[in-house]
């Protein structure tokens, strides 16, 4: 029996781990589970798998959620950052399930790596932000990171028997999200409601943007470069509308081995929990023959300048990709909230970038600086209403 504990628990990766526990109970039992502001769920979510601890944002949320449990005294509240870390860490847990969206999720997952647990890791923005940080931490703890992410999970199991050595490229699918056939012109008549509208996945909103503006493509090629100590020379971006190859490994002798699916993140979370093992039935069967064709593209850089931005900050590195990150998540909040459009997002990106000045990362302080920086520098560029 593995123990689990979820940071962000009523999120779409946290909803759809727990389903997958739900359906393998003698395999996995939830002990620990932390999340944000949406009690109701949380609620439900404790009475179902009753953890022995939960953590909330903060102390106010905290004390709502124990007048609204039946049981209060049977779970263990906690809140804020430090309750999230005591949820990451806890003595009962073998595996953490890293799926807090954005910058937020780095402190938690790196108690997690800290307290020797091992990683199913969703967020990304670990990796982005201080990729060589957690995977050196990692390492020095004997902590194994199995990505959730559907690119990363597809590359790690392409890899499986497979000399690292031997591989000439990774090419990363993406579905290329709704727009990926609009003209340009008509980017900045895109609205929340398009962009929201992802034709294969099923994910949370802030995802869903970044996968329209591919830069979650981009934010993947950073993921991607950490998690398996491979050059960003060596990462190609590929199209393939029907997410079915979820990504592929091309090997020094020209042979490419691609993983495939049917696009439901319940295969990548199931795969990450019960890693090395594989649960039967955890997709449903993909059926080839009835989905008969199977698209490859290139990507446009003009329509999508969100990968070329990509590719730079990670070949600046130091603070550049937690600085790419932290503007990005600004502007899309931006985009949400109506207040710049839909192709300002990889502008704004862009000029943030752009007046940073890169510095090495040695602890995740110099990296919270510098997401803070750039926050505070979108912020200001978007309150002068000028995004060159
Ligand atoms: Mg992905």
């Amino acid at each position: 029996m593995k123990t689990i504990s979820i940071l962000g628990s009523t999120g779409s990766i946290g909803v759809s781990t727990l389903d997958v526990i739900a359906g393998n109970p003698s395999r996995f039992k939830v002990v620990a589970l932390s999340a944000g502001r949406n009690l109701a769920l949380l609620k439900r979510q404790i009475e179902i798998f009753q953890p022995e601890m939960v953590s909330v944002i903060d102390s106010d949320h905290a004390y709502q959620l124990g007048e609204i449990l039946d049981r209060p005294l049977a779970v263990k509240i906690l809140s804020g950052e430090a309750g999230c870390a005591e949820v990451a860490s806890y003595r009962g847990v073998d595996m953490v399930v890293s799926a807090i969206a954005g910058a937020a999720g780095l402190s938690p997952t790196m108690a997690a790596i800290d307290a020797g647990k091992d990683i199913a890791l969703a967020n990304k923005e670990t990796m982005v932000m201080a990729g060589g940080l957690v995977m050196d931490r990692a390492s020095s703890r004997g902590v194994k990171i199995v990505p959730v992410d559907s690119e990363h999970s597809a590359i790690f199991q392409c890899l499986a028997g497979n000399n690292r050595r031997e591989v000439r490229r990774l090419i990363l699918t993406a579905s290329g999200g709704p727009f990926f056939n609009l003209p340009v012109e008509r980017f900045a008549d895109i609205r929340l409601e398009d962009a929201l509208r992802h034709p294969n996945w099923e994910m949370g909103r802030k995802i869903t943007i970044d996968s329209a503006s591919m830069m979650n493509k981009g934010l993947e090629i950073i993921e991607a470069m950490w998690l398996f100590g491979i050059d960003r020379e060596q990462i190609d971006v590929c199209i393939h509308p029907q997410s079915i190859v979820h990504s592929m490994i091309e090997y020094i002798d020209g042979s490419v081995i691609a993983q495939m699916g049917v696009p439901d993140m319940k295969g990548p979370i199931s795969y990450a929990l019960a890693y090395p093992e594989r649960i039967p039935g955890a997709l449903p069967c993909l059926d080839l023959c009835t989905i008969g064709t199977l698209e490859f593209l290139p990507p446009d850089p003009v329509r999508f300048p969100a990968l070329d931005l990509a590719y730079g900050a990670a070949g600046k590195g130091g603070t550049a990709p937690a600085v790419l990150n932290a503007a990005n998540e600004v502007a899309v909040e931006a985009f949400a909230g109506g207040e710049i459009g839909f192709g300002d997002i990889p502008l704004l990106v862009k000029e943030v970038l752009e007046s940073h000045r890169t510095q090495d990362i040695e602890s995740i302080a110099d990296v919270l600086e510098a997401d803070s920086w750039a926050r505070t520098r979108a912020m200001e560029a978007i309150k002068k209403g000028r995004i060159s």
